[in-house]
């Protein structure tokens, strides 16, 4: 049941429901593609500024940096070599009374805009349509990221006392690496809650599955196709597409000893999975092929992540099951190369976090019945709650196409999440105790 107090707060939201989504098509107009490998910046510090100038309108203190290379070097999800200039960061703080600190996290990134004639309307230009706005970003995450400074803004402008300071941090790098939150914790952030407004449908996500990637080269040895060949050992050819089968079918038995094993079954999460993705094998089709790359995409439960919040018993135990093809006398002389990379943990947080019970109890009073539920693929709670011990949830508008042709967001969701992280922020302080 909402005070007086928290009435007004939902009201005053929803009073700025014309402007939240005018906000939202002011920053889906900005190129943030996030990047796929050292391209230059796009439009990533212009977006952070007209945060920044906002914010600051509404009385928090701001900070924009580019993390320097020193700061980030060595951590994890920070790819060697990745440099910050030309994306800063941002944080925010609305200083609030001695209660416990909530943090709202958002990434400003976004996927690619291709193909491009898919559209219904071109990707950077908003469109609002059947109550939802259309563009990249809309509900990944630009949608979320106008709905914590709008929720903000309306506190700051009923000259609501907060009980903790309430930060505010939006971040480039999610989509590729996770290495924007991940400066965000280099650069010390405390906080006794936070809230990334991913597209959860307003359910509450408290947890994610890690992800890893894995390459994989099978080697063959190239030769005529159509001729009669010696045995490997007196130098025949030997087909790597065949050879390759032998290591997809060492990954089904992966998966089907995981998908039988019923402490692997997660009741908000879907089980693992090592699912190959990508196949690149041979030269010619008159040739036997010489080579074969597979590249598989590897979900894995928080249960099995090791003592660092990793991923090296689940890497473990699929290259012993790779390896196992030795049988293959060839692969046994010649094993599959196997390359790691793009590793990001999973994470859960406990149903009885503040957080958790804020979050549920605020998107009941603005949105109506909500559930605790999980993010099957990474978000960046993960980072918060692993590296900087800040129990994390997600709670989303709802909208659809996420890295996908016609992303949009519910325009009702958007004004009830904003609405929501108003309560949650009102209330974080009276409902836990620091
Ligand atoms: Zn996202």
């Amino acid at each position: 049941v909402l005070t007086k107090d928290e009435r007004a707060v939902v009201r005053a939201v929803e009073a700025r429901a014309g402007d939240l989504v005018a906000l939202v098509s002011q920053l889906i107009g900005f190129d943030t593609v996030t990047r796929v490998s050292d391209e230059p910046p796009r439009q990533e510090a212009t977006l952070q500024d007209v945060l920044a100038r906002r914010l600051r309108r509404a009385g928090a203190e701001v900070e924009v940096w580019e993390p320097r290379a020193e700061e980030v070097r060595g951590l994890s999800l920070i790819p060697a070599g990745l440099t910050f200039e030309g994306r800063p960061q941002l944080l925010a703080r609305f200083a609030g009374g001695e209660g416990p600190t909530l943090l709202l996290n958002g990434h400003i990134d976004t996927a690619g805009l291709e193909p491009l004639d898919a559209w219904a309307s071109h990707p950077l230009v908003a469109e609002m349509r059947d109550g939802c706005v259309f563009g990249r970003g809309a509900c990944d995450m630009k949608g979320g990221v106008a709905a914590m400074v709008v929720a903000m803004e309306a506190l700051a402008a009923l000259g609501y006392a907060l009980p903790g300071d309430v930060l505010v941090n939006t971040v480039t790098d999610e989509e590729s690496t996770g290495a924007g939150t991940m400066a965000t914790v280099a650069r010390g952030i405390v906080a006794d809650g936070a809230i990334v407004p991913e597209p959860s449908s307003m359910a509450v996500w408290t947890a994610c599955r890690g992800v890893t990637a894995l390459t994989i080269e099978v080697p063959g040895r190239s030769g005529h196709a159509q001729l009669a060949q010696p045995s490997w050992r007196d130098g025949g050819a030997v087909n790597a597409i065949d050879k390759a089968r032998l290591v997809l079918n060492a990954l089904d038995r992966v998966n089907t000893r995981w998908t039988a094993n019923p402490a692997l079954a997660h009741p908000l999460l879907a089980g693992p999975r090592a699912m190959p993705t990508l196949i690149q094998g041979g030269e010619w089709v008159f040739s036997y092929p010489s080579a074969c790359r597979i590249d598989v995409d590897v979900n894995y439960l928080p249960c099995q992540a090791d003592a660092d919040g990793f991923d090296s018993a689940v890497r473990e135990e699929i290259e012993r099951e790779i390896l196992a093809t030795g049988d293959d006398e060839w692969l046994a002389a010649n094993p599959p190369v196997m390359t790691w990379w793009g590793a990001v943990p999973p994470y859960e947080t406990p149903a009885n976090a503040a957080v958790v019970e804020a979050a549920l109890d605020a998107v009941r009073d603005a949105h109506g019945e909500t559930r605790v539920a999980g993010m099957d693929s990474w978000f960046d709670a993960a980072t918060l709650s692993l590296f900087a011990g800040i129990p994390a949830v997600a709670i989303g508008p709802s909208g659809g196409s996420a890295h996908a042709v016609d992303e949009h967001v519910r325009v009702d969701e958007l004004v009830a999440c904003a609405a929501g992280l108003a309560l949650v922020a009102m209330r974080f302080g009276h409902s836990v105790s620091p």
